[in-house]
């Protein structure tokens, strides 16, 4: 298969070409559409703030995927008794 954006030959199963080109969606892949974080401009204050927002947000967080991952650990359980059953 070769690609009509730089004539390079890819293999028939390939998804995309070195260049960037998706043989799927047959456009070029850009890193222009990727979010891109250089940086926060913000007050220390503020800083501090959202910080400790953050901090306190977490904790229930914490909590409930300690509580997702007991759920999933005692399904996990019951799911591999049933497996010796069948
Ligand atoms: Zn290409």
């Amino acid at each position: 298969m070769e690609c009509p954006s730089c004539s390079l030959t890819n293999p028939p199963d390939a998804i995309r070409c070195d260049c960037g080109f998706d043989f799927r969606t047959a456009s070029t892949y850009s890193a222009a559409n990727e979010v891109i974080v250089k940086g926060i401009k913000m007050p220390f204050l503020s800083m501090v703030v959202f910080m400790l927002k953050l901090a306190i947000a977490a904790i229930p967080a914490v909590i409930i995927i300690r509580i997702i991952l007991l759920i999933c650990s005692f399904i996990g359980s019951v799911g591999s008794y049933n497996v010796d059953d069948y």
